[in-house]
């Protein structure tokens, strides 16, 4: 597995947006790589190290951001980014199952600190358990961790049904 949060803390948001949109600071945002943006909308928060744009909603960390703007996956833009920036991390495929349930509660923790954010809303906190529920599948996690998710989402779309 590879070390995400090493790669984030290493790493200054602004330094990266501007070292891979080449865009410089104007009134402490940047213009936005991601939609044709006149004047700066991109913000970053540097406690965080995380970024966001207020014109088409999209933001993330230094991985979203090179993953997106390069078309890579989630480890190759692991990889560009710890190149680029002298980053020393490990990259390896995680073997024991343990390792999974580890990386679950991580996501499952950083999906607590955004839904708190962003006030608990039924339909994000949905879009925020597929997310966690697809970068899961996609690494291979066992099928019983993917299935909390899936009952999960099946629980708060039915949620959905007797709320409306
Ligand atoms: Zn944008």
């Amino acid at each position: 597995m590879i070390d995400t949060d090493k790669i984030i803390q290493s790493v200054d948001i602004g330094k990266a947006i501007e070292y891979y949109t080449g865009n410089r600071k104007i009134h402490n945002k940047y213009l936005c790589p991601f939609h044709n943006d006149k004047h700066p909308s991109l913000s970053v928060k540097t406690e965080k190290q995380i970024w966001h744009c207020w014109s088409c909603d999209k933001g993330g960390n230094v991985i979203n951001l090179v993953r997106d703007l390069y078309g890579l996956s989630f480890v190759d833009a692991c990889k560009k980014i710890a190149t680029d920036f002298h980053i020393d991390i490990q990259i390896e495929e995680p073997k024991k199952k343990d390792t999974w349930y580890e990386i679950e509660a991580e996501i499952r923790k950083d999906r607590k600190e955004e839904l708190q954010e962003v006030k608990a809303d039924i339909d994000k906190e949905i879009e925020l358990l597929t997310t966690a529920h697809r970068v899961l599948f996609r690494y291979g996690a066992p099928k019983e961790l993917c299935n909390q998710y899936v009952e999960e989402i099946e629980a708060l779309e039915e949620l959905k049904k007797i709320a409306r």
